[in-house]
């Protein structure tokens, strides 16, 4: 079954091939992907209404590319999958309207995955793919939460952040800091050259006893730093850059080992952009290793949001026979979606 899989729904648009056959992992056959960053970079944020103008620009050439790149042609297609949300309303509209297109021209039935589903499984694209059961830790720009994941679709929330996300927490400080947007992986490169211990920044609910997070005091705690440090703060910005990043990481890690703890599981997947940190991973690594936990990344550039995780995600519901492709195509989306609302029966 070959499925193209279409994500559009923040300031990425992202097509991509996965095909699967009977019930071994469904492999990637090919994937494209447009990044809006540098145009949303002189706002210092996505400008929704320029990001769907830009889907609208970027799907279709996109979706040539990847039919080239993997010599099949689009009347091979059995379903196309689109991202029905989280995410953008104007933006979603882009990837859904396209898919339902797509389906009815072609005749194939359409489906609407997820997101974080597409994120949580994102680890499955890898040479290595994990086994269910697992405990998840996801950590996107806009979501953080720990999760019981049993099997496609069979997903219990443990924890999750109250407030800012960790991806936000990143992203917020390093704006702070003057540096570009999105501001992780920028904060992320100074940190290296900083000194993580040369300001003591709070670790919220890190002694709460549950898995819930709360980033938004670091982020005050980094603007007050910030504003102490006045002119110091360009000399000082590589230290409070990896001063900031040792708490995230530090709350991500003891939580994820409490999640592993309560759980008794022995597997860990990471999945969502703040994945890509590599002090993160190193630490997850070493404290896992020492627990003799297994823990599964997504490839690096398959971090952040693209059409490979929808598409993947769109095949294991299908194989899994949670989901079926539905041959209506009067489409909708949901610009808000818990992921535990999404049945496994559904
Ligand atoms: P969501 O998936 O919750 O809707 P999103 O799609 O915006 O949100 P992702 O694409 O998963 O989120 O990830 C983007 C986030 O990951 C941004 O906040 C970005 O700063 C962060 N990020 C990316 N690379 C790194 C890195 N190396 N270190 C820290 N953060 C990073
Ligand atoms: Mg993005
Ligand atoms: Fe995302």
């Amino acid at each position: 079954m070959l499925v193209l899989g279409i994500e559009s729904s923040c300031d990425e648009t992202g097509v991509a091939l996965v095909e699967s056959n009977g019930s071994a992992t469904p492999l990637l056959r090919a994937h494209a992907l447009h990044s809006q960053i540098a145009m949303h970079q002189a706002y210092g944020g996505v400008v929704p209404e320029l990001a769907s103008r830009d889907h609208i620009r970027r799907v279709l050439p996109l979706a040539q590319t990847v039919f080239a790149e993997a010599g099949r042609q689009l009347a091979e297609v059995d379903v196309v999958a689109y991202t029905r949300g989280p995410g953008l309303a104007g933006a979603l509209l882009v990837g859904a309207g396209v898919a339902c297109a797509l389906g009815a021209a072609l005749g194939k039935p359409v489906l609407g995955v997820h997101h974080l589903e597409g994120h949580l499984l994102s680890p499955f694209l890898s040479v290595d793919p994990p086994e269910f059961p697992f405990v998840a830790l996801l950590v996107s720009g806009g979501h953080t939460q720990l999760m019981r994941v049993d099997g496609v679709g069979h997903y219990e929330i443990l924890g999750e952040t109250i407030d800012d996300a960790a991806g936000e927490a990143f992203d917020k400080s390093a704006k702070l800091m003057g540096l570009p947007y999105p501001g992780g992986p920028w904060l992320a490169r100074l940190a290296e050259q900083g000194d993580a211990a040369a300001f003591r920044l709070p670790r919220p609910l890190l002694h709460s006893g549950d898995l819930d997070f709360s980033f938004a005091g670091l982020k005050t705690a980094v603007m007050t730093q910030a504003k102490k440090l006045g002119d110091q703060l360009e000399a000082r910005k590589a230290d409070l850059a990896a001063s900031t990043q040792a708490a995230i990481v530090e709350v991500l890690l003891k939580k994820s080992m409490a999640a592993l703890e309560t759980t008794g599981m022995k597997r860990l997947v990471v999945a969502g952009g703040v994945g890509a940190n590599h002090d993160l991973r190193r630490q997850l690594d070493a404290a896992c290793a020492r627990r003799g936990v297994r823990v599964h990344y997504p490839e690096l550039h398959l971090c952040t949001d693209n059409g490979a995780m929808i598409a993947m995600a769109a095949a294991m519901r299908l194989q899994a026979g949670v989901a079926e492709a539905s041959p209506r195509y009067a489409f909708d989306v949901k610009p808000r979606w818990p992921l535990d609302a999404l049945q496994a029966a559904a």
